[in-house]
């Protein structure tokens, strides 16, 4: 199986003195494995987290572990290496990406929205609320949409003050005022979405990954 695409460099980890393994986001068939060979100890051209290049995996059986060659063109982590809070936010995207995205499964409007969110954030007044809104795409794109627009009890689209924990929808006042306690308080902060994503890791029984637990 040979795959020929492009993609983000997310994870990378050595595997022997040479090799490496490789966690390639795509933008056609999503999360792939595998070895870069020599990426360990490459001098030149190193492979590094946040670049973003043309990619091609190959795997004789698709139960093997792949094999990349990886053509970096650019390296988006570049202006964010000066800024915690940017790179903060790249680490907690890719370490939600390795965590919840499942290989080799089509995520292209999660893939074009990374890519967007990586050449946007440096130069984004609020890039906290930039990561907010990818965060609420990924839920979304994993089956757990959050829905603000409307209260899940009576319809009305204003007054919308909580949101359910139990059903992720929006809550007006007059309806919420009951389970006030239970429910969580809109405007939507990322502390409240770190609750769905900790619901969404303990259903697949994986940690919350550290570099989303800081913020
Ligand atoms: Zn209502």
């Amino acid at each position: 199986m040979q795959i020929e695409t492009e993609g983000i460099l997310i994870n990378i980890q050595p595997f022997s003195e040479r090799d490496a393994i490789a966690h390639i986001f795509t933008r056609d068939n999503g999360v792939l494995v595998g070895m870069l060979r020599g990426g360990t100890v490459a001098r030149k051209n190193k492979p590094l987290v946040g670049q973003v290049g043309s990619v091609s995996w190959n795997a004789r059986l698709d139960s093997q572990l792949g094999v990349f060659h990886w053509e970096a063109e650019k390296n988006l982590a570049v202006p964010m290496m000066m800024n915690n809070d940017l790179l903060n936010i790249m680490n907690a995207v890719f370490a939600l990406i390795y965590t919840l995205v499942p290989e080799r499964e089509s995520y292209e409007n999660l893939y074009l929205r990374t890519f967007d969110l990586l050449r946007g954030v440096a130069n984004c007044e609020n890039p906290f609320d930039l990561y907010l809104g990818w965060e609420l795409g990924l839920l979304k794109d994993l089956g757990y949409a959050l829905d603000l627009t409307k209260c899940s009890g009576c319809g009305k689209t204003s007054d919308l003050i909580y949101l359910s924990p139990k059903t992720g929808r929006a809550v007006c006042a007059d309806c919420g005022e009951p389970y006030r306690d239970k429910l969580y308080k809109l405007p939507l902060t990322l502390s409240v979405t770190k609750r769905f994503i900790t619901g969404i890791c303990n259903m697949q029984n994986v940690d919350v990954p550290n570099a989303r637990k800081i913020f």
